[in-house]
């Protein structure tokens, strides 16, 4: 099946099962899917676990079973399967590996003889990671006599970002964030795609974005500094650029991002609770503006409809890489509101 050629547009939520799903990730869950189904779109669920030594089936199966008692509801996913499966990242490394060597094939990347952990490491999605990092030096990058291939499995594959010149340039619209400019050979360099059974976040996620014929990727704030590697990524494979959308974040009372080690704020405790699914989709909408903290009892279609109503709002089209890419929710409806006890 040919991703897209439906015409109709595709989101996906995706989870990463190292812990359980908190109330900030059971928001983004439904602002992704409320944000899909509010233009007719569909809505997959994947599981990335490509952190194979971090992630746990038992998990992935609690989140599933979290959503859907939230109200979350998916047309693709590991437990009904679709035309653009497995929807399980682990079940995909094969496709990571053909990326890799596509790339490689193609003159775009090069071998670095740096640390497993840094493989590791960039196996995570990277939240809030970037900003005061310095770029990747270049001390791998090619010489005449530099390394071509892998020694003893070490290390990983970078993409040449320094040889794009002023197409490591990236331009785009975000939905909620608005205009973002960024210069990937100043924020970060030559970066890691990983090795053969070894991806990185980004690498994956490009990889299976594509093949899966997602349009528009709706998550949360501390993603957005993913984005510009990742479009050069889809340059790269010459997939096209989706929409963006990256929407704030649930926080706590000091203001500070919800953590999953936050145990009392996990879906499973609210749930153990006895807390009404309705009540916590009150809350969750009202901790983001969507209507009054006076409002006792949510439905998950109220996020359909109270997100239809925000937007978009007036302004210029939102554009990716000079293509438009409205239809989205605008930033100026929404603010970073404090989770209410
Ligand atoms: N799996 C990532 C996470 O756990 C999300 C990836 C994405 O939406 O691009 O946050």
């Amino acid at each position: 099946m040919n991703p897209g050629a439906s015409g109709q547009r595709r989101f996906r939520y995706a989870p990463t099962p190292t812990r359980e799903l908190h109330v900030g990730n059971g928001l983004a869950a439904l602002i992704g899917w409320a944000a899909a189904r509010s233009v007719g779109g569909a809505f997959a669920l994947r599981i990335e676990d490509i952190d194979r030594t971090r992630s746990r089936p038992e998990l992935a199966a609690a989140a599933l079973d979290d959503l859907r008692w939230l109200g979350v509801d998916w047309d693709e996913g590991p437990d009904v399967g679709g035309a653009f499966g497995p929807y399980v990242q682990s079940e995909r490394m094969a496709r990571y590996d053909a990326a890799l060597a596509e790339l490689d094939a193609r003159g775009l990347v090069y071998a670095c003889q740096c640390s497993r952990a840094d493989v590791r490491a960039a196996m995570s999605a990277p939240h809030l990671q970037l900003g005061g990092e310095a770029p990747y030096a270049g001390t791998c990058r090619p010489t005449h006599d530099g390394p071509r291939a892998l020694a003893e499995d070490r290390g990983g594959y970078r993409l040449d970002v320094v040889s794009l010149g002023d197409a490591a340039v990236v331009q785009l619209e975000d939905a909620w964030l608005g205009p973002v400019t960024e210069d990937v050979r100043e924020t970060c360099g030559d970066f890691l795609l990983g090795r053969p059974d070894a991806p990185t976040y980004q690498l994956a996620v490009v990889t299976d974005d594509i093949a899966m014929g997602i349009t528009d990727v709706v998550r949360g704030h501390d993603l957005a500094g993913s984005t510009a590697r990742q479009v050069l990524l889809y340059r790269a494979f010459g997939g096209a650029v989706p929409r963006f959308a990256h929407h704030p974040l649930l926080v706590d009372e000091q203001g500070q991002k919800l953590s999953k080690r936050d145990g009392a704020l996990a879906l499973s405790e609210l749930r153990k609770s006895q807390m009404a699914p309705g009540e916590l989709r009150a809350r969750l909408g009202a901790a983001v503006g969507l209507w009054g903290a006076d409002v006792r009892r949510a439905a998950a279609r109220d996020f359909i409809e109270a997100l239809r109503e925000v937007g978009p709002a007036g302004g210029p089209e939102p554009t990716v890489d000079g293509r438009p890419a409205s239809g989205e929710i605008r930033a100026g409806a929404w603010h970073d509101g404090a989770w209410p006890t």
